[in-house]
Order: C-alpha cells, then structure tokens, then sequence
C-alpha cells in the first residue's frame, strides 16, 4: 500500500499553500485532486498583492507565460445608481485567471500530486487513515473547498449552513466585444445590491472579462445577476450580451461558519472550513493563510496528530481572523427594517471617504493587514 505522512485532499490555493509551507519539514506530503490540472474553477479572479508575499511569489516572474492584471483602482456604486471612481496611483490588487494560477501553485508546491483521483473513502485503522482502500496516511488535511468530503466528517451539514451564492462568467471577447466594453482592466468595477446584501463585479483581465454576482441570501439569486447584468448595459459598461453560460457556486464566510477545523488526524483549511472575509468575500488570501498556519501547526506537532496537539491550528485561525462575529449589516438587521440598512448603506456609497477608508482600504484591500510572515 502507498503511504505518506499527509494528504491533503484538493489542490486548490489552501492545499498547494499547506504542501509549500510543509516543503522543508521532512514530511512526506501529497495532495489528491479529484481533478487533472490546469482545470477551471468559478472565481472573480481578484487577489490582494499579500498573497504573492505570503508565498514568496515574485510577481514578474508569474507574470511570463501567464495573465496578471494589475490593478491601480475602483469604480463602485450601487446597481442603478451612480457611482464612484477611487484612483490608487499604484498597484493595490492583481487580476489572474484560476486555471493558470492554481496550476503554478500547485506544481511550485513540492508535494507529490495525485490528479483526477476522487477522495471517496477515509477509513480510520490504529492511528491512521486509509485512503480510496489504496493508500494510508498519518493526517489528513482537507482542502477540498466548500463541498470538501473530509468536512463532511467532521460535522459539516451543508443544508443547515447560511453560505454566499454566487454566479459568474469568464470569457474572452473578440473584437466586437472589445470595442463595446467600457470596462477599464486597471480599475475594476464593483456595484452593491440594493439591499446591501452582495455585490456584482465585472473585472477585466486583458482581454478576458469576469462578471458575476455574489449575495448572503440565496433566493431569486439569477434575477439579482440578470437585473446586474441589464444595469451594465443600461449605463454603457458592456453593449453585448454575455455569450457563455454563468456558472454558480456557494462558500461560507468566516464567523458566519461553524464548521470544527480540527479533529483527530484531520484539519480543515480554506473554503472546506469557511473563512472568507465577511465583507468582500475575498477567499483567496484567507485558504492560503490557513493552508500556512496548518503546516506551522503540524510541524509543531512533531508527529502526535491528536486533537489536543492540533488545537494550535485552531488558536492560530482565531489570532489571525479574530473571534466570530456578525458584520455591521447583519447585526443591524436585528434591530432595523431592511429597508433603512439598504437605504443607509447605498447613501453611504455615495460618500468618497466612506468607499475609500472603510469599503475599500478595511473591507476589500486589508491594507491595514500585513502578510503573514
Ligand atoms: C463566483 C465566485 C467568485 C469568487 N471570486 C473571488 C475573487 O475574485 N477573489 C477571491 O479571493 N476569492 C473569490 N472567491 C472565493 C474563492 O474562489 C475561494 O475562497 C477559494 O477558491 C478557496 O480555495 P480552496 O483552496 O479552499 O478551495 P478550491 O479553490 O475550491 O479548491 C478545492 C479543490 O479540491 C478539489 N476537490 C473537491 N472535492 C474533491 C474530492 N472529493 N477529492 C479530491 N479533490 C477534491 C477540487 O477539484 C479543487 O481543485 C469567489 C468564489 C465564487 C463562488
């Protein structure tokens, strides 16, 4: 039977993240991904420069061979209201495609990887953990993203859970295409829905366009991105229907997720846990922070993978993302009818110092939040 001292189950940013920061620990690391990479995955795409720090990524050298869009700024508003340009002069985030980027992070990673190989079996024998019947691991990590087989074991019950829904369509525009997008690439645009419950954003990265459409509520969720998607058109934006399909997806924000991160032999890491930022629904940065302090964590479990010794991990999360707690909107919401916070929040984005001390600088860039070291 193959062994090794840790699988980690999917090979997205969390899980290449984890087999880099365990590259010098002498373990022996693998990651199993269900699919073959490169491979797509349904993302805006948008990340903030820390992750290029936090992995030691020296941003020209992604850049050969591969899409970096950088970004010096912001166009938001509210979805048929007016809106607010916020100009950095400098580069405060990057777009990247994910198949291009989850492929880098993954063969950089230094661990041995098992692609278009599905987890469907973990059984637990004296200790360790038997993989698919074929393969037996010390520690399991769980990488797998919001539908993670390895969360289901520790509790997840996805049905009872409060998860973001969102939609969205990458595709790269031809000539007419490009001629009708009024779509700046170094300043994507970002419009709040009316009830301040999620966002639409349409990124463009080169030639490639992202549009998508994200709310904290999953009802009538295709209305709210084709009303978006008319509002773009109505005021110029784009002249062209969207010409692929829009794809959806779901994940959990941190403190609105319960799931247990560590069990015996088990840790969850990025979107297979929940954690990310509340209010921009950035995820990126947060499963490869996570993915980087669980490998702080199980090297300094040197080899005792019990609950207790991996509860390090667990204190490390808390340090980093805070303790759980509800966001202004939501905690307003039990006092106030729906209809003020929307009416205060969309007054609010109309205000200059507001979209760029609190929504972007605190919300979306984490400029106050340096990388992780
Ligand atoms: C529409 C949308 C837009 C978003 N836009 C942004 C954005 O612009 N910026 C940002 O920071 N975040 C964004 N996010 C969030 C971000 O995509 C996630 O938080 C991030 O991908 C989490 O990374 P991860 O490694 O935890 O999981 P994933 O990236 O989901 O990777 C999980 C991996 O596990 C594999 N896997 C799953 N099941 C199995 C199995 N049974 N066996 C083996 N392998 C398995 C999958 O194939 C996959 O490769 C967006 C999310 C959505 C839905």
């Amino acid at each position: 039977m193959e062994t090794c001292d840790v699988l980690i189950v999917g090979g997205g940013p969390a899980g290449s993240a984890c087999a880099w920061g365990l590259r010098n620990s002498g373990l022996d690391v693998a990651i199993l991904d269900k699919q073959k990479f490169p491979r797509d995955k349904i993302c805006g795409g948008w990340i903030t420069p820390a992750v290029f720090s936090e992995l030691a990524i020296d941003a020209s050298e992604y850049a050969r061979g591969r899409l970096l869009q950088p970004i010096t700024g912001f166009r938001t508003g509210s979805i048929g209201g007016s809106s607010i340009d916020t100009d950095y002069q400098a580069t405060v985030s990057y777009g990247i495609r994910r198949r291009e980027f989850d492929e880098y992070l993954l063969r950089r990673s230094g661990a041995r990887v098992i692609e278009g190989v599905a987890l469907a079996s973990l059984q637990r024998e004296n200790g360790s953990w038997i993989v698919n019947g074929q393969m037996k691991a010390r520690l399991v990590v769980g990488a797998g993203g919001h539908f993670c087989p390895v969360a289901k074991l520790t509790g997840a019950r996805r049905a009872r859970e409060d998860a973001v829904v969102a939609q969205e369509a990458e595709f790269e525009m031809d000539e007419r295409q490009r001629a009708g997008c009024r779509i700046r690439a170094e300043v994507p645009e970002l419009y709040f829905c009316a009830d301040i419950k999620g966002y639409g954003w349409c990124f463009r990265k080169q030639n490639f366009l992202n549009i998508g459409l994200g709310r904290m509520d999953q009802h009538r969720l295709s209305e709210h991105v084709a009303a978006f998607v008319r509002f773009l058109q109505a005021a110029g934006r784009i002249t062209f229907d969207i010409p692929a399909a829009l794809l959806g997806h779901a994940y959990l924000l941190y403190g609105v997720s319960e799931r247990k991160p560590v069990d015996d032999g088990m840790l969850l890491i990025g979107d297979a846990t929940g954690l990310a930022y509340k209010q921009s629904g950035e995820g990126i940065r947060p499963a490869i922070e996570s993915g980087l302090l669980a490998a702080q964590a199980v090297v300094a479990a040197e080899g005792n993978y019990s609950r207790e010794a991996l509860h390090r991990y667990e204190m490390l999360l808390r340090k980093r993302f805070g303790t759980s707690g509800k966001d202004w909107a939501s905690r307003a919401g039990q006092h106030m009818p729906s209809a003020w916070i929307g009416a205060i929040g969309r007054t609010l984005l109309g205000t200059r110092w507001f979209v760029r001390d609190v929504v972007l600088d605190r919300w979306f860039l984490h400029s106050s939040e340096p990388a992780l070291e």
